[in-house]
């Protein structure tokens, strides 16, 4: 068995470790290190997963899940933690409420004619020297600011570890007590951060057995697993052009709901000036060009977003 140094080591002697939490996401890479686990090829045993759920995923993904958790398929228990429906949020955040504002697409088009600040730089701050009109309209594309991850992922597992641990409402110590297992495979090698607090480690099972996500797909081949499905939220703005057209394609029921929630969250959502889009060509989903084969220099780290919590 391969050992490769835990990020934020646990140095010598005897290990502090009184938890291992495997974060499950339910896609290839974590399905992937959970049964590597199970079959004792990755170790010690963690002591359990966790799955944090934001209510929004495909069918595909909690059926995978409930086969994950049914019975002589993995050795440890795995809990289910919840933030909230993130469906039901953006919902809400189309009528002005309240969001952990997911990564969509922004439209914002200001007319000709529409005054601008003229800015200049005074004793090293940025200030409006004047103003002048715009010779003609121009469209910005952006991308809001990330709170999802955060909120429905990481929040509820690390609550959830530290309940485990005993640690809900204590000061946390000054070492680890909790080995947190991330299923980062070595093509996303890049999301593979250490962990800012000192009770936690974060180990990458995948990256230490050098494995890619092909090598994972192979191995659940070679051990005839049942394929797993990509885990994400069903209106993920990260899915590329692929993606939304398999779900336009093989899961009719995703692809509507998708349609009518990218629709839903247009316009009225507190703070943001122009119009929201789910589709990064800010464009309304049904009617985005999904043709082009491949997303070319749109972010292909993202593939499997959730997977890896997000890139925590
Ligand atoms: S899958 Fe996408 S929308 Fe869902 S929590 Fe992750 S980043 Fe946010």
């Amino acid at each position: 068995m391969f050992h490769a140094p835990i990020v934020g080591g646990e140095g010598h002697g005897p290990s502090p470790i009184r938890l291992r939490a495997l974060s499950l996401g339910a896609g290839v890479q974590s399905t992937t290190m959970a049964l590597m686990a199970a079959h004792g090829e990755i170790g010690p045993m963690p002591d359990c997963a966790v799955f944090a759920d934001t209510g929004w995923e495909p069918k595909a993904v909690y059926d995978h899940l409930a086969w994950l958790m049914s019975a002589n398929v993995l050795p440890f228990p795995v809990h289910i933690v919840s933030a909230g429906n993130i469906r039901d949020q953006l919902i809400a955040a189309g009528d002005g409420q309240r969001w952990a504002s997911i990564p969509a697409f922004t439209r914002t088009v200001t007319p000709a004619g529409a005054e601008m600040p003229i800015l200049d730089e005074d004793d090293g701050e940025i200030v409006a020297i004047g103003t002048r009109r715009t010779a003609k309209e121009t469209v910005s594309v952006g991308m809001i600011r990330r709170q999802c991850t955060t909120e429905f992922k990481i929040v509820p597992i690390r609550r959830k570890v530290r309940e485990l641990v005993g640690l809900t409402r204590k000061r946390s110590p000054d070492h680890p007590l909790v080995e947190q297992w991330i299923g980062i495979s070595t093509d996303e090698i890049i999301r593979a951060k250490p962990s800012f607090e000192a009770w936690q480690v974060k180990r990458f099972p995948l990256i230490e057995m050098r494995m890619s996500r092909a090598d994972c797909l192979a191995w659940l081949k070679r051990h005839d697993y049942p394929l797993p499905p990509k885990s994400a939220c069903i209106g993920c703005p990260f899915h590329d052009n692929a993606r939304w057209r398999h779900m336009r394609d093989n899961d009719r029921d995703a692809w509507v709901d998708a349609v009518d929630v990218d629709r839903t969250i247009r316009t009225g959502i507190r703070g943001i000036r122009g119009e929201v889009f789910l589709h990064r060509s800010a464009v309304p989903l049904d009617e985005a060009d999904l043709s082009t084969p491949a997303d070319h220099g749109q972010l292909d780290l993202w593939a499997n977003e959730c997977e890896g919590m997000c890139g925590v």
